[in-house]
């Protein structure tokens, strides 16, 4: 079989830099780094959203508590107008015992009211740091984004040049040798043609026996090599 596998092996080692290429584009650290800036985002939103809830159901409660105890003081207050016209020493027994259970009560509500509002102001304090937080981590998406925008654009106009000097290569070699190196890039993951490194096999990394080597050495100048084990082009 005659053909160039000097100049096939220039093409393999174009279209292998333009393989990685692609391979560095896809695994471009800066893609990560974007998404590690995306999900604190994230997180950062969901707490947010999550401690406005927890406020809001508190301001509701404080509400009702604040409603309860009203009602509660103008009980009271009804009840000591009664007080004043009762003379009878139970009836008054009575009514002192049901107001001191309304006070119990009213007790029960200020703690409570007081300790939401605490908690309230806690997570006020919350909310402030969260919002800082969001505005930061929108900031570090927007950089992680265009830190990747210029790594692709970057490792893209790499690729672009090596697309431009394969033209030039394929230009220089045969159709039919281009037809057999895109069998057999097809068949074996993209490499085609391999070169003989201390009797290994580039492509296969198998033994090539001395005899083997000694019996492509000894084909024609314009004979193509092939690998005894993989069958790739092998360049002398
Ligand atoms: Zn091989």
């Amino acid at each position: 079989m005659a053909m160039d596998v000097k100049a096939l092996y220039e093409l393999q080692k174009v279209d292998t830099a333009i393989e990685q290429g692609k391979v560095a584009l896809e695994k471009l650290p800066e893609r990560s780094q974007l998404q590690s800036a995306i999900a604190d985002l994230a997180g950062i939103c969901r707490r947010r959203a999550e401690m406005r809830a927890q406020q809001q159901a508190m301001e509701t409660e404080l509400t009702t508590i604040e409603k309860a105890s009203a009602s509660i003081d103008a009980h009271h207050a009804k009840l000591e107008r009664q007080m004043k016209t009762i003379i009878a020493a139970r009836e008054a027994e009575a009514l002192q015992h049901e107001m001191q259970t309304l006070e119990t009560q009213r007790n029960e509500l200020d703690d409570r009211g007081l300790l939401l509002l605490e908690t309230s102001a806690a997570t006020d304090d919350e909310l402030r740091q969260l919002a800082q937080a969001e505005a930061d981590a929108v900031s570090n998406e927007s950089l992680a984004s265009a830190a990747l925008a210029s790594a692709a654009d970057s490792k893209t106009a790499d690729i672009s040049i090596l697309q431009e000097q394969r033209i030039v290569v394929v230009s220089t070699i045969a159709q039919d040798d281009i037809a057999v190196y895109n069998r057999l890039c097809a068949s074996y993951k993209g490499i085609a043609v391999a070169v003989i490194q201390h009797g290994v096999c580039g492509g296969c990394h198998m033994d090539i026996s001395v005899s083997e080597l000694d019996m492509i050495k000894r084909l024609p100048a314009d004979q193509a090599a092939e690998c005894p084990n993989c069958n790739r082009l092998l360049v002398r």
